[in-house]
């Protein structure tokens, strides 16, 4: 040793240089293996982690490497237990033979691609998973094994199941429905329609669609003659309309320009838009003007008398309350004409029936050509009795109208031959409220009247007679002869 020593001897100052260089590498190469050792424990630990599947395996499907997700996927007792085995130890031979078709087929177009996979246990529960498969290549790029990542998507996949379920349904219903159905967004661009909603509106239907502005639907729909609106008033039309979208209950009939009639009913929706139910409501609204009419004519009927046209005898008693109360209010005279055929059972004796009822209605004939005034009232007040409410006429002037309604019916000269006179006549009893001089209620009046009446008969018929309170001891007499 110590004869061999010097031959080896270097300078000292290269030798510490050396032995400073030498461990030097050997601390760095310590640093990497650590370092290397520290990332692995990452790799691993986060591989072990992950609630997703990982896993490598052999190109015979022999599983080389799975974390933990996997053997729990695999319902296997941990990882360990997967290594060298292939799905086929695990799956149904159905569900296994499909996985490893899937695998093939990636490995052979060695391209990792991301795929949808039915999942069957044999404990009968089933999944989906959504897989990325990429092929495992060795150093110098040969495909040595299949890289798997698995996540369990059987969730999503039911909510995505449910929600086509959802819309199959709603598709179903809104197809199915006898009413026209329209959503509108909160920028007014129709979001969703139904056929029956379409086929409503015929010419504008091919600008229905969606996205369109419920605007220009409206304008175009204007423009077209769909729908009847003012020409100069379009626009006006078109805001009442989008703003009353807004509103939380609207509720409107819409007449369109072929004559049918829509009911539509609008919700604002949660997200600010809106939606309408559109109803045809055409032969409604027939049925409710067919009603309408038929109840005008109901009540002209039951209003007025079959032979003469004039009020009934009900419709009188309404109109002189109206009138009489009008009269109160606005402190303006009222008067009323009782007006009676003069020997009409003698008429009737000696013509016939069928005569004195042509005679009643000529002097109605009369009777009408004296009510002048859109407020008087003719009305025929029994058998051959008639009446006449005269609003705002004083006593002077019911006087005059009773007097030429007199004379008009001796002018129209039917014969009588049951009468002194030799021609039809009548006797008028005039009755008067006056409100600056009594206060009197309806019953007043037309006792007033009646009296009256009793009055120009006692004095010999054909006459006019105004009341006059001396005439009052008559008056139950009168009023008997009405009964
Ligand atoms: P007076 O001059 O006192 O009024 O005598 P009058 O005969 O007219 O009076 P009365 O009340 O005794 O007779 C009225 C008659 O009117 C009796 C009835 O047969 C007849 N009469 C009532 N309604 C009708 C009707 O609708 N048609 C016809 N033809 N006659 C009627
Ligand atoms: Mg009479
Ligand atoms: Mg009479």
């Amino acid at each position: 040793m110590q004869a061999v020593l010097p031959q080896l001897a270097l300078p000292t100052p290269l030798l510490i240089f050396v032995s400073i260089m030498l461990s030097g590498l050997a601390l760095y190469q310590e640093r990497r293996r650590i370092e290397a050792l520290q990332s692995r424990r990452i790799y691993k630990a986060v591989v072990e982690a992950l609630p997703d599947c990982l896993n490598v395996k052999d190109l015979d499907g022999r599983f080389i490497a799975a974390n933990p997700a996997t053997a729990a996927l695999m319902h296997a007792t941990d990882a360990k237990a997967l290594i060298g085995k292939t799905d086929f130890d695990f799956y149904s031979q159905e569900t296994a033979r499909e996985f490893r078709e899937d695998e093939l087929a990636i490995l052979a177009a060695g391209v990792p691609s991301t795929i949808e996979q039915r999942l069957h246990h044999e404990d009968g529960t089933n999944g989906w998973l959504s897989t990325l498969k990429a092929p495992l290549r060795d150093q110098t790029g040969t495909i040595v094994g299949l890289i798997t990542h698995n996540r369990d998507i059987t969730t999503r996949r039911q909510l995505e199941d449910e929600l086509a379920e959802s819309r199959v349904r709603l598709a179903d219903a809104l197809t199915h429905m006898a009413d026209g159905l329209v959503m509108f967004d909160r920028d007014g661009k129709l979001v969703l329609s139904n056929a029956q909603y379409i086929a409503m509106f015929p010419q504008t239907a091919d600008i229905r669609v969606p996205g369109a502005d419920y605007r220009d639907i409206l304008r175009v729909s204007a423009a077209r003659g769909e729908q009847i609106v003012p020409p100069d008033g379009v626009e006006d039309w078109i805001g009442a309309i989008v703003a009353s979208r807004k509103l939380s209950s609207n509720r409107q009939e819409v007449w369109l320009a072929d004559g049918r009639w829509l009911d539509v009913r609008t919700r604002p929706t949660g997200d600010g838009g809106s939606l309408s139910v559109y109803s045809d409501i055409t032969d409604a609204k027939h049925v409710e003007a067919e009603l309408l009419a038929a109840n005008e004519k109901l009540h002209l009927l039951a209003s007025r008398d079959g032979l003469t046209e004039l009020l009934t005898r009900r419709a009188f008693d309404e109109a002189l309350a109206c009138e009489f109360a009008r009269g109160k209010r606005n402190t303006t005279p009222l008067s009323l004409l009782i007006i009676d055929v003069d020997w009409f059972k003698r008429f009737n004796d000696h013509y016939g029936h069928p005569a004195g009822d042509e005679c009643l209605r000529a002097v109605s004939g009369c009777i009408k050509a004296a009510a002048r005034r859109p407020a008087d009232a003719a009305a025929r007040y029994g058998g051959e009795e008639f009446a006449l409410i005269l609003p705002e006429t004083d006593a002077r002037g019911a006087f005059v109208i009773a007097e030429n309604l007199r004379t008009g019916v001796r002018d129209i000269k039917l014969a009588h031959a049951g009468s002194e006179k030799g021609i039809v006549t009548v006797s008028i009893g005039v009755g008067t409220f006056d409100p600056g001089s009594s206060s009197i209620e309806v019953a007043d009046l037309l006792r007033r009247a009646d009296e009256a009446l009793y009055g120009a008969k006692v004095a010999g018929r054909d006459r006019v007679h105004g009341w006059r309170p001396h005439l009052s001891e008559h008056h139950s007499a009168g009023a008997r002869r009405r009964q």
